[in-house]
């Protein structure tokens, strides 16, 4: 039976419902008056149920799809207005026990070398990351009790908060690794990390067990219930996710909206962000043996409906899609990228050797991060390495709640400004460093409280004579 409130899997992502939801949206396809009624409620920016945005994602009326996409742009615009937070995944290891079909860290692919970095590699990782402007990580690492235990997790974390170099700093670790226990995620919180995030893959739980077949991560609800493990240990700020390739996008589009209703419902915080991966080509995976490929066109319809499913849950995209795809979704509602990733162990110190590829996936955008924080400027966003909220204590119910009022924009701006300023001073090439600053003098017309633009033109100043790290 489906109970949202429920706190086993099978029931607050029922299959039934699921099944009965895409019936629904399938036979309300072309129903311009439910549509409309939908898209009235959406305009409300309070979001939508799983069922009214399943009706959304299959709409087939030329119009009301036109305006599917113009409301999730304005949405977009309204809750986070043309700043673009930036990361890097930072991987740890690549040993893992589990048997996932689609990774080539699976256990069974002997043609990767297993790697797992020192302290020491860490320290240069991390330094060469601090080199290129970055400010806030997501930790990857593969399930392996042996050669990745939270220990060691707790203390890569460790060590990345304690590198001071130049006038680098990581401000913000995410941390993506297994299902764990209440006990871990509370360490995980203690050591300062900011969001959790772990992916659901597919929510289709036959197709789950087929694609995770040993290993731990078989079993379903124990993966699927991690987030409210999580956040029983103190984690408030949760990141979802599904691997779009694996399954029917329409199911899994469907649990994860499910998902984020429990969260919201049950433990009162919905998800803090939602990331849409696709599957990509990579050592001993090739995704044409999955026959649930999404095109650009449906992709981009997806980012739109969970825009305007959830307008208060960030969303990523990674450098899995290309700059011609995040183009097209950027302004669609994705509010944070990565940039310049690399995702092999040790990679961003020693870029593989193409013949040696142990990459977690191919990387499409390859571009550095001056280049794609250019393009963004060239675009008209402003590149953000934001990271004050949670330093701030701004996290779970106390930042839904200022971003629900509209408050956290006062917040999110100035940061941005300030952050992209110390970019520019300290990493930038000249190029974009002149881009940047015309950018910064424009926006700082859109700040409309005389005593906060003061300050905030006070702080680029000594950001300009060498001062760092101020934030509202
Ligand atoms: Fe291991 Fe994660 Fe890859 Fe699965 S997806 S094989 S758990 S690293
Ligand atoms: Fe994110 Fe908070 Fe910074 Fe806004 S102020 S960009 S919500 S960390």
């Amino acid at each position: 039976m489906y109970n949202v409130m429920s706190p086993k899997a099978e029931e607050f992502i029922n299959h039934e419902e699921v099944l009965e939801s895409l019936a629904y949206a399938e036979a309300n396809k072309n129903n311009r008056e439910l549509i409309e009624k939908i898209l009235e409620k959406a305009k409300e920016r309070k979001g939508l149920s799983h069922r009214e945005a399943a009706v959304l994602l299959d709409c087939g009326l030329e119009d009301k799809n036109q305006e599917i996409f113009a409301l999730a742009q304005q949405i977009k615009k309204d809750f986070y207005g043309n700043r673009i937070v930036m990361f890097a995944p930072l991987y740890l290891s690549n040993y893992c026990i589990n048997g996932c079909e689609y990774c080539p860290y699976h256990l069974k692919n002997k043609h990767i070398a297993r790697k797992k970095l020192t302290q020491e590699e860490v320290v240069k990782e991390v330094m060469a990351l601090q080199d290129m402007g970055h400010k806030r990580l997501a930790l990857e690492a593969g399930e392996d009790p042996v050669h990745n235990p939270i220990e060691y997790i707790l203390e890569c974390i460790d060590t990345i908060y304690s590198i001071k170099h130049k006038n680098g700093a990581i401000r913000r670790v995410n941390v993506n690794i297994a299902a764990t226990t209440v006990e871990n995620y509370r360490k995980l919180k203690e050591a300062g990390i900011g969001t959790y995030i772990l992916f659901q893959e597919t929510y289709h739980k036959e197709s789950y067990e087929k694609l995770h077949p040993t290993g731990p991560k078989h079993d379903y609800a124990y993966h699927t219930e991690a987030m409210d493990r999580a956040m029983d240990g103190g984690i408030d700020d949760v990141g979802l996710g599904v691997l779009f390739g694996l399954n029917n996008y329409r199911y899994d589009f469907t649990g994860i909206l499910m998902h984020a209703e429990h969260l919201e419902r049950y433990k009162g915080v919905g998800p803090h962000t939602i990331s849409v991966p696709r599957l990509r080509r990579a050592d001993d995976i090739d995704p044409d043996v999955f026959d649930n490929g999404i095109s650009d066109e449906i992709f981009e319809k997806i980012v739109a409906c969970i825009r305007i499913a959830v307008p208060y849950t960030g969303m990523i995209v990674s450098t899995r899609e290309s700059k011609a795809c995040r183009e097209k979704v950027l302004h669609l509602g994705i509010s944070q990228i990565s940039g310049a990733s690399r995702t092999s162990v040790g990679g961003y110190v020693e870029p593989e050797p193409e013949e040696e590829n142990s990459a977690q996936f191919d990387v499409s955008d390859n571009r550095t991060l001056d280049e794609v924080v250019r393009w963004l400027m060239e675009m008209g966003y402003v590149p953000s390495f934001c990271t004050a909220c949670y330093r701030e204590g701004r996290t779970g119910d106390r930042f839904m709640s200022l971003l629900k009022s509209g408050q956290i924009v006062n917040c999110c701006h100035p940061n941005a400004l300030m952050t992209l300023k110390e970019y520019l001073e300290d990493y930038a090439s000249q190029g974009t460093k002149e881009i940047g600053d015309k950018l910064i003098e424009k926006e700082l017309e859109v700040i409309t409280n005389p005593k906060v633009k003061e300050r905030v033109m006070e702080y680029l100043a000594n950001i300009h004579s060498g001062q760092r790290d101020f934030r509202f």
